[in-house]
């Protein structure tokens, strides 16, 4: 009897822990296991607003991926997902065609943009490594082109973040560390520069306990960020924003950071789904077929307490990642009794740029240094679950304070 195979789909944090705990375990022997990813290397997708704002060098949040998987238990194929071919049990890349047995679809996600014009066409991302080395190059690009102009414009040095949630606050801190060491740079007064944080909701970080928005708010304000709160963007120009009521902003540079969706493919391949993510049972699998896994922000999972669905995480990702790694095995073993996945948030830690951090761990709020040393913690924490203490110091923070 042939092997049953095993398709994991995307080397994010949930791809990627599932590989690692299947390769320790007897599934590498009684399965055949393969992992499919658009590149020969993982990278942390958290770490991501470092890079994009040029205050960490992009190879620091990747690595190799036959550096932490063992290519001789695990098959990796380098390719991208076009379409689940549910039906014939296949999955179509570009250039081959698996088939599979179970799979794991883990592919992440993409800005969501709500159809917003412009956009697509000029606005940036913070999503993959080379989405961020773009906008790294263009802020230094917009810093070096400022004094060779003879008349100045406004926009050359007017940095506009859509969305005020995590993802645009970490960005936005990280560029006020970043800012003034372009102006030492380039010779360009700090004055000249205007970094302008956008958000539709009536406050930053939309549903975040209220004091450490406050405290995030003053320091990032103290550091020269400009908040325009109640804001909504309506559309997105070459060289301009526009907001609600008509006026513009003029600006080369606008990050888009407004949250995600669930990865193009599950649209594409026909699942049911809410904004790309897939309602998964209680051991994380889609509803409409029991051979297929779907964990990290492909997956919709609600929470009880609040009836709304769990914002997607890496935490998340990680603990369904383990879930369906002990389920895969109970599969391959023949038996039908699956774990069913709970999450246990920890917590929630954002950087601010700098030393500076806020943060909810259990029931405790943090903030300052202690928050954003807890914050590489967790960081570091990830490394060493994926790839034990030589990853952590191969790839982590270490300098702490
Ligand atoms: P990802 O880790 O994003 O991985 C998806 C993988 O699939 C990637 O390797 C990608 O290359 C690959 N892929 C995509 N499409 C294809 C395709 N068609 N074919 C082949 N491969 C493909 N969460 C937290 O818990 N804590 C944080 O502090 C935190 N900070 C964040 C900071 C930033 C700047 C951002 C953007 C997000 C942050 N998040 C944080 C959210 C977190 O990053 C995501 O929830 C998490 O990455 C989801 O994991 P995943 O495995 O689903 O996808
Ligand atoms: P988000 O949904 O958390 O925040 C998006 C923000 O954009 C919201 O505040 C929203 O009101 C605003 N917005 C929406 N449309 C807008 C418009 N047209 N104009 C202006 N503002 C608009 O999304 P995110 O920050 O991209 O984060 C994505 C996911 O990653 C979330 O689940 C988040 O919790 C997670 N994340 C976590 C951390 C952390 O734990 N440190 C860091 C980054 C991201």
């Amino acid at each position: 009897k042939s092997k049953p195979k095993i398709v994991i789909l995307g080397a994010g944090y949930g791809g990627m822990i599932v590989a690692a705990r299947l390769q320790k375990s007897t599934v590498v022997k009684d399965a055949e296991v393969t992992l499919v990813n658009k590149h020969n290397y993982h990278y942390q997708t958290t770490w991501l607003h470092e890079p994009a704002a040029g205050t960490m060098h992009h190879d620091q949040t990747r690595m190799k991926i036959d550096d932490v998987i063992d290519t001789k238990k695990i098959n990796f194929i380098k390719d991208s997902v076009v379409e689940i071919k549910r039906d014939e049990k296949k999955v179509v890349l570009k250039d081959s065609v698996l088939d599979y047995d179970y799979l794991v679809l883990g592919l992440g996600s993409i800005p969501e943009t709500f159809g917003i014009p412009g956009v697509q066409e000029h606005a940036f991302s913070i999503r993959s490594v080379n989405s961020v080395r773009l906008i790294k190059e263009h802020i230094d690009y917009q810093f070096a082109s400022y004094n060779k102009q003879d008349e100045k414009f406004d926009e050359t040095l007017t940095f506009v973040v859509a969305g005020a949630g995590f993802t645009g606050i970490e960005f936005v801190g990280e560029m006020t560390d970043r800012i003034p060491e372009l102006c030492e740079e380039y010779d360009i007064p700090r004055d000249k520069v205007r970094l302008i944080s956008v958000e539709a909701a009536p406050t930053a970080l939309p549903g975040f306990d209220e004091e450490l928005v406050e405290y995030a708010m003053n320091v990032l304000e103290s550091r020269g960020v400009e908040f325009m709160i109640n804001t909504p963007i309506k559309e997105v120009r070459e060289n301009s924003v526009v907001l609600n009521d008509d006026s513009e902003i003029k600006t080369n540079t606008i990050v888009w950071t407004t949250g995600v969706r669930g990865n193009p493919v599950v649209d594409n391949s026909g699942f049911d789904a809410m904004r790309g993510r897939i309602k998964v049972t209680d051991d994380l699998r889609s509803p409409e077929n029991d051979d297929i896994f779907v964990i990290g922000d492909c997956a919709l999972i609600i929470n009880e307490e609040t009836e709304r669905p769990y914002p997607p995480t890496a935490q998340i990702a990680i603990q369904q990642a383990y879930t369906t790694a002990n389920n895969l095995k109970a599969l391959v073993e023949g038996k039908k009794e699956l774990e069913t996945f709970k999450p246990d948030i920890k917590g929630t830690v954002a950087s601010l740029g700098g030393k500076e951090a806020i943060g909810v761990v259990g029931k405790r709020k943090i903030y300052g240094n202690s928050a954003s040393v807890v914050k590489k913690m967790i960081d570091n924490h990830y490394l060493f679950l994926l790839g034990g203490m030589p990853l952590v110091i191969k790839k982590g923070k270490l300098k702490m304070f």
